[in-house]
């Protein structure tokens, strides 16, 4: 059966396929493209747990992706789930304290974006040959640290593409900018603004706008394209990972056939949990979606009241990826719950906007009865990194310790002993200094990188080859602008 993509705004239900949804990323009415059906799974849970991690990724995508061959799905495939990995397995699960961690960072970024934007450029790619676009993908991002780089890492050097990287000059950490300016490839430009990230942000929303600039750009044989986190074509290859550790407990005997697991999730975007909503509507036995909030826990009071309510303020805490008040993959979510029903969630996310809030109702309340919500604080989230290395010595990152903070309490509020899953979303690496000073407030005063050298000590790993490249990288992208040049310094980088 073939899948196709709607816009979950688009009152007459226009279909296009997954090739064109990656391209537009976002539909012309402001909504997000979302299966015509969720498909189900089509090998047995049996094959499943023979499988490598690239052949499970397969059997998931060429469901969701069904104008792509095989041979180009085999081919996106074998290019991002390669040596930029530090691990043959990809995603590795590992058990401690009562719960199996899917470490989602082995990627070139340490961070579980990667796991979707190394194979993004490749989606991109086929889906411009496939539909005979014939110019190069530019791809424009704004980014408040993390999101840029692995767009960077996963676009260098792909053939077809060309991606520039805005970031505020003195808004992002001094290991996320060392990260970022160091970038090999020879179509990536990385460029500071002198200002914030809204202004970064509203910068490039208006080159995406402008319609002078786009006949411009394919004069010269350019298009602009957006690898933000609700394209499908981010979305889709999230499923397999939950597929792929459920198979491998069952491999590995710490499950039975068919028996079902829990997965907690450390939500910003809604991105990551949706992934795993839909494959359990694949069919995937998964019971409770466990929704872990920072501070920020505009979806801990939504699962609670219904109400979804961004009127509030804005936290920083030291769970940054999480630090989010519109969660916008929730939308997909809003859509499938009202019945696949365009209307209805037009109508909210219109309220949205306009009042920063909305009430689902209490038919729509009823089918989020798999979700549990709950929120840690960032005390609790240091209390709980120092709690599970003193008691197994592994480590993990400030966003994980959300989500294990979120699992102890759910197991105390309910005594579900299912086995359970953790997406664990960063190396501890990526975030050494809250990291250590949640083990030890003492370590506080420490450089960077003796930090990090104390941290691979502690937890017994190897400092991550992301980590070490930036000790000593050269600085590859030197640029500052103001936010009025932006568009004159992608139009120099093109040559145009
Ligand atoms: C992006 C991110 C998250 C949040 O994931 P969503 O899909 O946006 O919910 C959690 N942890 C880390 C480390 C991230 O980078």
């Amino acid at each position: 059966m073939s899948v196709n993509y709607v816009s979950t705004r688009d009152l007459k239900k226009n279909q296009i396929t997954a090739s064109q949804a990656i391209l537009k990323g976002l539909a012309d009415d402001g909504g997000l493209f979302v299966p015509t059906s969720i498909p189900a799974l089509d090998v047995s849970l049996d094959k499943l747990a023979d499988m490598n991690y690239q052949q499970v990724a397969y059997e998931v995508l060429k469901l969701f992706l069904s104008d792509f061959t095989e041979e180009e799905l085999k081919h996106c495939i074998n290019s991002a789930y390669d040596s930029k990995f530090d691990t043959k397995e990809i995603a590795p699960l590992t058990y401690a304290d009562g719960a199996y961690y899917l470490e989602l960072f082995h990627g070139a970024t340490i961070a579980f974006k990667d796991m979707a934007l190394s194979i993004l450029p490749h989606l991109m790619i086929t889906s411009a040959r496939k539909n005979n676009i014939k110019n190069d993908i530019v791809i424009l991002t704004a980014t408040s640290g993390d999101t840029g780089k692995a767009a960077l890492a996963g676009f260098a050097d792909v053939e077809g593409t060309r991606i520039v990287v805005f970031y505020p000059k003195n808004g992002v950490s001094a290991i996320q900018e060392k990260q970022m300016v160091t970038q090999k490839g020879d179509n990536t430009h990385v460029v500071g603004i002198k200002g914030n990230f809204d202004q970064a942000q509203t910068g490039v929303k208006q080159m995406f706008n402008d319609k002078a600039l786009a006949a411009e750009l394919d004069a010269a044989g350019f298009q602009f394209s957006s690898a933000n986190s609700i394209n499908i074509g981010r979305l889709v290859p999230q499923i397999a990972y939950y597929v792929y550790a459920y198979a491998k407990l069952l491999k590995e005997e710490k499950i039975k056939y068919g028996e079902t697991i829990n997965v907690v999730v450390p939500t910003g975007n809604f991105g990551n949990i949706l992934a795993a909503y839909y494959a359990k509507n694949m069919g995937l036995p998964i019971d409770k979606l466990i929704c872990a909030s920072n501070e920020n826990k505009v979806l801990y009071d939504f699962f609670a009241t219904g109400e979804y309510d961004k009127n509030r303020d804005f936290i920083l805490t030291n769970s940054p990826s999480m630090d989010i008040l519109i969660s916008s993959n929730l939308e997909r979510l809003i859509y499938h719950i009202a019945g696949d029903d365009a209307a209805e969630n037009a109508k909210l996310m219109e309220s949205l906007k306009t009042s920063g809030k909305y009430q689902i109702t209490p038919e729509m309340k009823a089918k989020l009865d798999s979700f549990y919500g709950n929120y840690a604080t960032e005390a609790e989230t240091c209390a709980t990194i120092k709690k599970v290395f003193n008691d197994t010595g592994y480590i993990i990152d400030t966003h994980t310790g959300v989500a294990s903070n979120v699992f102890d309490k759910y197991k105390a509020e309910t005594n579900d002993s299912k086995t359970t899953v953790i997406a664990s979303t960063a190396s501890p690496f990526k975030f050494t200094r809250a990291v250590m000073g949640a083990i030890d407030p003492a370590y506080e005063k420490e450089e960077d990188f003796v930090l990090v050298d104390k941290l691979s000590e502690l937890g017994k790993v190897a400092v991550p080859n992301a980590i070490e490249e930036i000790r000593s990288a050269a600085i590859r992208h030197d640029t500052v602008v103001e936010v009025p040049e932006m568009c004159a310094e992608v139009k120099r980088f093109l040559g145009i």
